[in-house]
């Protein structure tokens, strides 16, 4: 069959990479490089993910294909350390002698963090999809529960929309990562970059005959005569990997809308660390990103011969203006940073970096097969209840034995 994939990050390529050795299969990508939101700058000498990535221990499907990419002596485990910046002060928060000195919440407030990770895992999560998450926290643990922890880990994740996120998704991720020893996350990363990954995955499209079409967009998709014309050329069928809104857009089938955010995310290098040795630093007080983030607080600086930092951010509608100054301002004056010590800094904006999982939205995830169309991507069930490495490398393979299981044209 002649296939046509429309995107260029992890499910299109491993769409592409699945299906290559018994059809004839063309992606497009609007983009001057693959990956998509997995994609990567080439700064000096390495390489470094435009957003901050790692994976997790539980990722089998992604360790499964790593595996077979021959990545997997590259992927190392390294703490993950996590911290509050509240008040104008930093607090690691990992071990159980951190979350006791944390003095944002009461004894009383710890013990409520505590039944609510030992109960998340039996907790009814389909009776809970239509709950806000927000009104969940304050009636059963509270208001400062919720200012003091929820409230920013939903800001660093769902920015302005995180009133509208559902009770289920925030419980699900709650008993995901109550898996931590007592010293806190240990998390994944392959050495030299996940862009590694993404350049393994093309290579095997290659290999196997495939074409990818870079800074190609797709902006007509028509069904004809048992097949489909994109960008006039005709196709058995197409797999579509992009928003299903946007790919209503140019001709796909009326599908209901998936909530959608945005994100920006601005990089920048230094001489020197400033968030205590802390990897993920959530923003309690105000500022113009929920998150710091400190790649080479995770991975070894020597790697990379200077300190990497993202400020991350979540946005809806139109990007705020002028974000990336107003970052960069913020983050000098609150870490007292001179401008001369950030050796060079670069924005990076998606705007469909993730869907909301809003109340209802377990209703909303399309089928892999629609009128004649396959769909696949971050909205897939594959990541629910979070977007991910793993789920996108799931529903790429997913989509692919959907058409295997559909025969010919
Ligand atoms: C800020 C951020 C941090 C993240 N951190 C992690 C993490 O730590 N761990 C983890 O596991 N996951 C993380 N993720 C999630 C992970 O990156 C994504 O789930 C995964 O990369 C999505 O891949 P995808 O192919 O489904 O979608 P995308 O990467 O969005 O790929 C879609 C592609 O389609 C292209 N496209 C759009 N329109 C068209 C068109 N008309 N024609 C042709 N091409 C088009 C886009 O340019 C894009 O390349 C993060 C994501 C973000 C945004």
């Amino acid at each position: 069959m002649k296939i046509g994939i429309i995107g260029g990050g992890i499910t299109g390529l491993v769409a592409a990479h699945a299906l290559a050795p018994d059809h004839d299969i063309t992606l497009f990508e609007t983009m001057p490089y693959p990956g998509g939101c997995l994609s990567s700058y080439h700064i000096n000498d390495y390489w470094i993910e435009r957003f901050y990535h790692h994976c997790f221990s539980s990722d089998r499907a992604l360790f499964s294909l790593f595996r077979e990419l021959g990545l997997m002596e590259r992927l190392e485990w390294r703490k993950g350390t996590t911290g509050y910046y509240a008040r104008g002060t930093i607090y690691p928060l990992n071990t159980p002698l951190e979350i006791l000195r944390y003095p944002e919440l009461s004894l009383i407030d710890k013990g409520y963090l505590g039944w609510l990770t030992l109960t998340a895992k039996k907790t009814d999560l389909v009776a809970l999809d239509r709950v806000p998450a927000d009104q969940y926290i304050l009636e059963n643990l509270g208001m400062n529960v919720y200012t003091s922890f929820f409230e920013p880990l939903l800001k660093s994740k769902f920015g302005d929309r995180r009133k509208e996120v559902s009770a289920a998704w925030l419980l699900s991720r709650v008993a995901i990562r109550s898996n931590r020893s007592m010293e806190g996350e240990r998390l994944g990363y392959i050495r030299g970059g996940f862009h590694s990954f993404i350049d393994a995955l093309v290579s095997s499209v290659h290999s196997r005959g495939g074409r990818i079409c870079l800074q190609t967009p797709v902006t007509s998709v028509t069904r004809e005569q048992g097949g489909w014309t994109m960008n006039n050329e005709r196709f058995d069928t197409v797999i579509s990997t992009i928003p299903p809104q946007e790919l209503e857009h140019y001709g796909g089938p009326v599908l209901p809308r998936i909530p959608y955010q945005g994100a920006a995310c601005l990089t920048l290098a230094m001489n020197r660390e400033v968030t205590k040795g802390i990897y993920w630093l959530n923003m309690k007080d105000s500022a113009p990103y929920g998150a710091v983030v400190t790649h080479t607080n995770f991975m070894p600086v020597d790697q990379y011969g200077e300190h990497l930092v993202y400020l991350a951010s979540y946005f809806s509608g139109p990007i705020p203006q002028r974000l990336d100054e107003r970052m960069l301002a913020d983050f000098c004056s609150r870490f007292s940073v001179g401008r001369d010590e950030i050796s060079w800094h670069r924005m990076a904006v998606d705007p469909f970096a993730g869907p909301v999982y809003t109340t209802g939205y377990r209703s909303l995830i399309p089928r892999y097969e629609q009128k004649g169309l396959y769909m696949a991507g971050m909205f897939s069930d594959t990541n629910y209840p979070e977007r991910s490495m793993e789920g996108s490398v799931r529903a790429g393979f997913a989509v692919a034995e959907c058409i295997r299981n559909a025969g010919g044209p």
